[in-house]
């Protein structure tokens, strides 16, 4: 179901299965041709959210691009569904992540070998199926102006070499990935490429960021007072992570 998360924010909660689906974000005001959709889902879920997107009124011509917080199988799976249904959007990444998806190095993608031959055993994953041409690279530290939001890019590595979050910086509200869950919870960095140093100095950012509002890919999304439970999380887990 496409629910309103508040003006110009929508989403669709992720459908978890045999396998975590992450949830997807719309993000832009839609009276505007300029919409915005974060993270895709695992392989196999996107169809649903397309045609809920389609049944909501979202048509081809208003989505622009699409944006990675980072590029694990379970927010890049149905990717490639996505573009079919959209096929002028383009695709934002940060570079970090762009380099392994332009040479179709999936080694992010999976996470570790053993995810991986789960994975392709249950799926029929082609080679080059993770194979992306990279429209814009993001650094970290440029501002988004779309679809009538402006939202600043964050550099959180460490869940992954190239988790970003988006923060609109106004309305105090946080796309967090996978770097930060509420309840207490953040992204586990025993993955390739994730980095718990790295993870340590990015929620150190994120500690710094006035958090009203956090949307994490997975489990609840949380509106409004949650500036006091994201400094909690990451005081929790500083010493924890070395
Ligand atoms: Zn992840
Ligand atoms: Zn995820």
């Amino acid at each position: 179901m496409v629910e309103k998360v508040t003006d110009g924010i929508l989403w669709i909660a992720g459908s978890d299965k045999f396998m975590p689906d992450s949830h997807i974000f719309v993000l832009g005001d839609i009276e505007t041709d300029d919409l915005t959709i974060v993270d895709c889902g695992i392989v196999d879920m996107g169809s649903y959210k397309l045609a809920e997107l389609d049944s909501y009124g979202i048509s081809t011509k208003q989505v622009k691009r699409i944006i990675m917080t980072h590029t694990h199988l379970d927010h890049i799976g149905c990717l490639r569904d996505f573009l079919e249904r959209y096929p002028n959007v383009e695709l934002w990444v940060h570079r970090e992540e762009a380099v392994y998806l332009e040479r179709g190095d999936d080694r992010i993608v999976f996470g570790n070998k053993m995810f991986e031959s789960m994975i392709r055993s249950q799926y029929d994953i082609p080679q080059g199926f993770f194979e992306f041409k990279v429209t814009r690279k993001l650094e970290g530290g440029e501002f988004l102006d779309v679809g009538g939001n402006r939202f600043k890019v964050i550099y959180i590595p460490g869940h992954s070499i190239g988790s970003i979050g988006l923060y609109d910086e106004t309305r105090k509200i946080f796309l967090s990935g996978d770097t930060i869950y509420a309840d207490g919870a953040i992204g586990r960095y025993d993955l390739f490429s994730a980095d718990s140093e790295m993870l340590k100095k990015s929620l150190e950012i994120i500690s710094e960021l006035e958090i009203e509002t956090l949307l994490p890919c997975h489990n609840r999304i949380v509106k409004g007072g949650t500036d006091q439970m994201v400094k909690s999380t990451v005081q929790y887990w500083l010493p924890l992570l070395k």
